[in-house]
């Protein structure tokens, strides 16, 4: 046994994937499940499908290709809207892609024909959170103009995310404008377009019964994984939160002022520390570090202790207010925030123990 170390709860998983898969079945809403937070773990996504969800989705080649080298059924949404330079393999492992270049889709197509495979797109629009995507008030004319030049590649629908740079909330509102454009555009191509609405944040919208019944597909990694919602800000209700739990081993415990002795210049990672001088703590050192967390994201079971600090391969807790009787050698717990879980999923020096 090593630490530190990651115990997933694969029927914790699964039941938070039914879950999900309910809620958007009752309203018609196409759940794509989406790994890249589990880098693609094989033993994952087996869960999700076997809770039927039928799409899987990753932002990274690199992760799909290891469901599919681990025999998980597609098919495969691409979700980070491909390289240039990866899309002769995109096409080969890909089902549907999203899209926001017209050089790429020509790309596309262009490969696609040569491998004589159907490749779906979905053409992501910005509504005004600002990462990828045509701006909304273009988005029907240059996608109207692109599909005259497919014949391989077939547009599936439009997209949009939110919640991702601008920190933009999914609303009635910005999710009218995606139903608008798909009925401009249904109406010109003379076909059925799927809409796909978001991410974790919009199951807010479901919730509350404001999303428009156009919007059809959900792409979610964050509430099936976590149980929560690092946007909207909260834990969801209906769903575990105890899916993943990192513990990590304590190599020091000692009383030490709570201010440092001598000048100061920047910490290890180039940030200016501030301290508060609440006389001597008691303090324990886990062995992990920035290297495999981020310790702002770190939420410990023991709700009294305060985590100081993080070096790379050290991390720092105050525990002088709690009640437990912690000696070394001991192990902590730890929920973890949508950032933190990233990186002690993809840090080689966590353990992943599978429940
Ligand atoms: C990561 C990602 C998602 C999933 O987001 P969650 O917040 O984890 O549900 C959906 N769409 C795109 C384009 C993404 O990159």
């Amino acid at each position: 046994m090593s630490y530190p170390r990651l115990i997933i709860d694969l029927e914790k998983i699964y039941q938070n994937a039914l879950t999900l898969q309910n809620l958007c079945g009752k309203n018609n809403i196409e759940l794509v499940g989406v790994t890249k937070l589990v880098l693609g773990d094989p033993k994952i996504a087996w869960v999700l499908k076997k809770a039927g969800i039928k799409i899987l989705g990753d932002s990274r080649l690199s992760n799909i290709k290891r469901m599919v080298q681990n025999n998980i059924p597609g098919p495969f949404q691409l979700l980070r809207i491909p390289m240039l330079s990866e899309i002769e393999e995109v096409v080969n492992y890909v089902d549907e892609i999203l899209v926001s270049e017209e050089e790429t889709v020509l790309k596309v197509e262009e490969v696609a024909k040569k491998y004589d495979k159907n490749i779906q797109i979905i053409y992501m629009i910005d509504v005004g959170d600002l990462r990828e995507g045509i701006w909304y008030e273009e988005a029907p004319e240059k996608i109207l103009n692109l599909s005259k030049r497919l014949s391989t590649v077939t547009i599936r629908g439009i997209g949009t995310n939110l919640g991702c740079f601008g920190g933009v909330l999914p609303t009635k509102e910005n999710m009218n404008i995606l139903v608008k454009i798909k009925k401009y555009l249904e109406k010109k191509l003379g076909k059925k377009l799927i809409v796909s609405g978001g991410n974790t944040v919009a199951l807010k919208l479901v919730e509350s019964g404001e999303l428009p019944s156009e919007i059809n597909q959900f792409r979610i990694g964050e509430a099936l994984l976590l149980g929560t919602d690092a946007t909207g800000h909260r834990e969801i209700s209906y769903l575990s939160q105890d899916t993943v739990i990192l513990e990590a081993e304590i190599i020091e415990i000692d009383y030490k002022p709570s201010i440092p002795v001598g000048k100061i210049g920047r910490d290890s990672m180039g940030r200016i520390p501030h301290f508060e001088d609440k006389g001597w703590r008691k303090r324990l050192i886990l062995a992990m570090g920035e290297q495999d967390i981020d310790p702002t994201g770190l939420k410990p079971f023991d709700k009294e202790l305060e985590i100081l600090h993080a070096s790379s391969d050290h991390t720092i807790v105050d525990i002088t207010n709690s009640s437990q009787q912690y000696k070394l050698g001991d192990i902590v717990k730890f929920r973890m925030s949508y950032g933190c879980a990233l990186r002690a999923f993809t840090s080689p020096y966590i353990e992943k123990i599978y429940k």
